[in-house]
């Protein structure tokens, strides 16, 4: 089989909001993520990685951010489709990693329910997709509480 991987990263900074959206889960929190989507980097980064596995440039070419189809737009809808391209191009996505880097609000508890969200989405199995949270001890943007940051890999292999 030939795979393939890619990389995706993405920041959303924070704003006004009593929410932040992350994995398609909604958590609490004392701000929201400014973003002209729902701002849920977790999934803007898997979709770049799975995209650029596949070659197929990045989710601002698929869904620009001037577009006002994508205001306010639930990110699993994008995760979807660009499952359905990486699909479309015979390439299955074998397994994905994705780190969510925040100093609050706490994510642990909701990594789990993240990743089968994620993992519904790409149509696989659960085990397939893992998630996890670092803070980053209080350093730089995201220690500062200025923002969230995900960074996702995916492994795509060819079907045909
Ligand atoms: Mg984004």
């Amino acid at each position: 089989m030939e795979f393939r991987v890619g990389q995706g990263f993405d920041v959303h900074r924070f704003g006004a909001g009593d929410h932040v959206v992350l994995g398609g889960v909604r958590i609490p929190h004392e701000r929201g993520l400014e973003a002209h989507s729902d701002g849920d980097v977790v999934i803007h980064a898997l979709c770049d990685a799975v995209l650029g596995a596949a070659g197929l440039g990045d989710i601002g070419r698929h869904f620009p951010d001037d577009d006002p189809r994508w205001r306010g737009a639930d990110s699993r809808t994008f995760l979807r489709a660009v499952a359905a391209m990486a699909r479309e191009a015979g390439l299955a996505v074998i397994n994905a990693d994705v780190t969510v880097v925040a100093q609050a609000p706490r994510l642990a508890p909701h990594v789990e329910a993240m990743g089968a969200n994620l993992a519904a989405d790409l149509g696989i199995a659960p085990a397939r997709v893992n998630v996890k949270a670092t803070t980053t001890e209080g350093l730089g943007f995201t220690g500062r509480g200025e923002g969230i940051a995900a960074l996702a890999v995916a492994l795509l292999g060819a079907t045909g």
